[in-house]
């Protein structure tokens, strides 16, 4: 058995939409789309009469080239949470399929499972040790016979805690041919730790989700991409929308790839890197931190005094941070994202004057 026979049987069934560019690509005369054969008078780039590639094969080879695995284990996505939102669709049956997710964390795992009708199981994180994850939960939850997916979030939004690989390693083992286990690896620039896409090989039931939006900068182009075994992602390609990158958002993804620009974010990672590692020794002084939580992404969650009061007297100031307080197990924590020196030095010289 297959890990696909887990799948929607109508999705599994269908056959994908069959656009004009994916069927043909382009010619000389390209007569087969009714797109306009001008750019129109504001198309600086000379290219916008043209749909572009559904799945731009130069961007598929150039990610997986990024994250070590193969072009067709590649999905590329409008933003990581297409991804998510693809995987839910084609893997639960409203009313019948169940994702299980360990909260706090994204929130977006919930907001696609409940669009979908599917069932959501909660295995909340461990607060008490640090956020770590529940496995022992995570197994028994996980084997009911309606999961199909579990998505683990590595580092974790919003604690910014990192759990072992071999967790994951574990569970797939443990779910082969039962379900699908999703790894959000949104943060994983931030972190010394190696990818779980080099372990797609191993296990067929495993999914990595990357995006371009936080290290690489590219939160506004809208890029991501599920690493996945071939059949997961050519399942995906029948769902997906028919050209869901704009040619705008694949010259952008291309150019944040190039080694140049590579070399230049892992700059700026270090430097992020450095200015949460400054902030993390800096919070502790503050009175009314009651506690913060070791991160490995690009924020970091503390619990104050009162969360929501804290909020409300940066964003007067012009800071805003994200409040957590109406989040079960997050009564008054915020999340910062760490900013660039001088948004840090201004947060830091806000908390040093604050007196709750
Ligand atoms: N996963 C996690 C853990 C996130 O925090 C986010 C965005 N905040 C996403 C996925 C979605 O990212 P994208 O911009 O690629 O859709």
């Amino acid at each position: 058995m297959s890990i696909i026979e887990r799948a929607r049987p109508e999705i599994r069934k269908m056959a994908a939409y069959a656009s004009a560019r994916a069927i043909a690509g382009m010619a000389p005369v390209t007569l087969n789309a009714n797109e306009s054969p001008w750019p129109g008078p504001a198309d600086t780039s000379g290219r916008l009469n043209r749909y572009p590639d559904p799945q731009p094969a130069a961007l598929v080879e150039r990610l997986a080239e990024h994250f070590g695995v193969a072009p067709e284990q590649t999905l590329v996505t409008r933003g990581s949470d297409e991804a998510i939102d693809l995987l839910v669709r084609a893997f639960c049956e409203a009313g019948k399929g169940s994702v299980v997710q360990c909260p706090p964390t994204f929130g977006m795992y919930g907001i696609s499972a409940r669009i979908q009708g599917a069932r959501m199981i909660n295995v909340p994180l461990l607060a008490d040790q640090g956020f770590a994850l529940d496995a022992p939960a995570i197994w028994e939850a996980a084997r009911d016979e309606s999961v199909r997916l579990v998505f683990l979030c590595r580092p974790n939004n919003p604690t910014g805690s990192l759990f072992d690989a071999s967790l994951v390693t574990d569970l797939c083992e443990a779910l082969t041919d039962h379900a699908m286990v999703v790894v959000d690896e949104a943060y994983m620039d931030f972190s010394s730790e190696p990818s779980l896409a080099q372990s797609l090989n191993n296990y067929p039931n495993l999914g990595v989700l990357r995006t371009l939006s936080k290290a690489h900068a590219l939160a506004g182009a809208r890029c991501g991409c599920l690493l996945a075994g071939s059949e997961v992602v050519s399942l995906l390609k029948k769902i997906i929308a028919p050209y869901p990158l704009p040619t705008a958002t694949i010259d952008a993804a291309l150019a944040a790839l190039a080694p140049d620009s590579l070399a230049a974010t892992a700059e700026q990672t270090a430097l992020l890197n450095h200015g949460r590692d400054t902030l993390a020794a800096f919070l502790p002084t503050l009175p009314y931190v009651q506690a913060q939580w070791p991160s490995a992404a690009n924020f970091i969650l503390m619990k104050v005094t009162d969360g929501p009061a804290l909020c409300a007297w940066l964003a007067e100031r012009g800071v805003l941070v994200r409040n957590f307080h109406t989040t079960q197990g997050l009564e008054n924590c915020l999340r910062i994202s760490v900013g660039s020196p001088p948004e840090n030095a201004r947060l830091k010289s806000l908390l040093e004057s604050y007196s709750s």
